[in-house]
């Protein structure tokens, strides 16, 4: 039985960034205690279900998961590994804010084995754009304070597309975290979400809007230099440093939970707005951290939505989820997982993708072309029946 993985969603920020619509709040700290308690709650309530099962990811997200206490991250990382089959050898990744963290010792001695820091950027005025609560020599300086607690294993997020980003200046961010040599690099086109102070403000003509053919330019140039730097490209908006050992059709310092989900493998998600699928149903919990408390209060399964996703929609969901990475989906994959021959049921999308420059067809299956991955929605959208 191949693992599964856990997702825990801490929905807390200090201040919410002036570009984000993710589910996390900020002023809420009197709901962090027992936020706390509702989740030990869930782990309780969701164990049978998930008995037998072995675990060997689990991903503490948000939200700021860094902005709780060593000791109440200990409680739910104990919570887990006492209800639910955590095998010893589990890659357990933290995310953290920069500017949360003075000490990381403690993080370490829990035993959290990956570190994800969101740093967006290393131009104090890009940060203040993007409303972090962090300048860059601070995320600096809790890049080299994780790594002299012993964290051999980090992530660096950066955000690329910023309103006014020049090439020159994300070349000059990439150079620096290069500089740093963390394990492994996530580099998301900002996306402007609706509602959100930053799309307001372009919407008013105080920011100039994001180009997308520059997004495209900072892309291409972040592929060229991460490859010269020795990371291995290995998902549309993931790079992981090679170890110099074979590394296989994903590199061994790949993001092992983020993987389940490119594998559309199953998942327990904990938390309000955590999702889960058991490999046949997809259910999400509610959404604000108030109404989560208070149904766990009350004893009540926290499920807002549960879906059973038909055989149609897990071909679907598999062959969106997996183009994104660069493996691509296999052949052999494919018919083991459904029974069918994927190049029947997607004969005629396959041939148009490739005829087009956006898909690469071999031996082994189908992948995004370097086109492709610049397009990938287009070709997601393809395999949608
Ligand atoms: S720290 Fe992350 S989750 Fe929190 S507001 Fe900023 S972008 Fe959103």
């Amino acid at each position: 039985m191949k693992p599964a993985g856990i997702y825990i969603h801490i929905p807390f920020c200090q201040a919410k960034c002036a570009y984000c619509d993710f589910v996390s709040f900020a002023g809420l700290e009197h709901l962090h205690a027992p936020y706390i308690q509702a989740l030990l709650r869930e782990i309780e309530l969701k164990s049978p279900a998930w008995a037998g099962i072995p675990f060997d990811t689990l991903y503490l997200g948000g939200g700021t998961p860094s902005i709780l206490s060593p000791a109440q991250i200990g409680h739910l990382l104990e919570a887990c590994r006492h209800h639910f089959q955590v095998l010893p050898e589990s890659e357990i990744t933290l995310e953290a804010n920069p500017g949360t963290v003075q000490n990381w010792l403690p993080w370490r001695k829990l035993g959290i084995t990956r570190l994800s820091l969101g740093i967006q950027s290393l131009h104090d005025d890009e940060l203040a754009l993007l409303g972090r609560i962090h300048d860059a020599q601070e995320a600096i300086q809790a890049y080299t304070a994780a790594r002299a607690a012993g964290f051999e294993n980090i992530n660096l997020d950066f955000l690329f597309g910023l309103p006014g980003q020049s090439l020159r200046r994300w070349q000059e961010t990439l150079t620096q975290a290069l500089e740093l040599a963390p394990e492994h690099l996530s580099l998301y086109c900002l996306t402007l979400e609706e509602h959100t102070p930053l799309a307001r403000q372009i919407a008013q003509g105080l920011l100039p809007a994001p180009d997308d053919d520059l997004a495209a330019e900072m892309y291409e140039l972040a592929e060229e230099m991460l490859a010269k730097a020795g990371y291995l490209h290995y998902e549309i908006s993931n790079w992981a440093r090679s170890t110099g050992e074979s590394e296989g059709e994903l590199p061994r310092l790949a993001c092992r939970h983020n993987v389940k989900y490119w594998h559309n493998e199953r998942y327990l998600g904990l938390g309000a707005a955590a999702y889960s699928y058991d490999g046949k149903r997809r259910s999400g919990n509610v959404e604000h951290p108030k109404n989560y408390i208070l149904r766990l209060q009350r004893g009540q399964d926290p499920t807002a939505t549960s879906e059973e996703t038909d055989r149609q929609r897990q071909i679907e969901e598999t062959m969106m989820l997996g183009l994104r990475l660069l493996e691509g989906i296999s052949w052999e994959a494919f018919s083991q997982r459904f029974g069918e021959d994927l190049r029947e049921i997607y004969a005629q999308e396959i041939t148009t993708l490739a005829e087009e420059g956006l898909l690469t067809i071999d031996e082994r299956g189908i992948r995004l072309s370097k086109r492709g991955r610049l397009l990938g929605n287009r070709v997601f959208a393809a395999f949608l029946h």
